[in-house]
């Protein structure tokens, strides 16, 4: 697909990931798929804790910038797609290029598993500390570069749970973006 069409694909929303009815969306994990936390936490709840957590003691953890996939349960989605996103630690110690591969991998898992319609939250953005701008940008790139080779996935929506974090990621589209059909 050409560079320029991707982000026909590529939409942005906030809310709160758990409520969407994608084929997947994509949990912010840690590396021992234990649950905890922030979108991580709520996903384990509106899943149910102990199906998911079952589910996720038998894939034996995750490394940093991998992605493993588990039905969704509970949840209005199909599946889960868990990926560890890395720790920021100052920038030089790798973690653009392990953020950019959990989005690359979360989307090969995905097409392996013949979905189509894939949900993110803005991964390691939150206690992982990734400075926001950096990391959207990465993850819009990452997708956007993914999608020119995999044309059977049909959407990517990145949710974005507060109202400043969505306003700067609409900003940031926009800069990537210059053909994108905003109507
Ligand atoms: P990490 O440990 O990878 O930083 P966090 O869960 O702490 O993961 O935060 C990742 C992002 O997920 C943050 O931007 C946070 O605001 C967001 N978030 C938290 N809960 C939800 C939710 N229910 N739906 C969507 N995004 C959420």
């Amino acid at each position: 697909m050409a560079a320029a069409d991707v982000w026909s694909k590529i939409k942005i929303q906030q809310g709160d990931i758990t409520k969407l009815a994608a084929d997947a969306i994509v949990n912010a994990a840690n590396s021992r798929l234990a649950g905890g936390g922030g979108v991580d936490g709520a996903i384990h709840r509106a899943a149910g804790i102990e199906q998911l957590q079952a589910a996720c003691r038998k894939l034996g953890g995750c490394e940093t910038g991998d992605a493993k996939i588990t039905p969704g349960f509970n949840l209005p989605a199909q599946h889960i797609i868990h990926t560890v996103g890395p720790v920021f630690g100052g920038g030089q110690r790798g973690e653009a290029e392990l953020l950019a591969s959990c989005y690359r991998r979360s989307l090969e898992v995905a097409a392996e598993n013949h979905l189509k319609t894939i949900a993110f939250p803005a991964i390691s953005t939150g206690v992982y500390g990734y400075p926001f701008e950096a990391a959207t940008e990465i993850a819009l790139r990452t997708t956007a570069e993914f999608l020119v080779e995999h044309e059977l996935i049909e959407q990517v929506t990145f949710v974005f749970f507060g109202r400043v974090d969505f306003e700067s990621a609409s900003a940031i589209i926009e800069r990537l973006s210059p053909a994108r059909d905003n109507s």
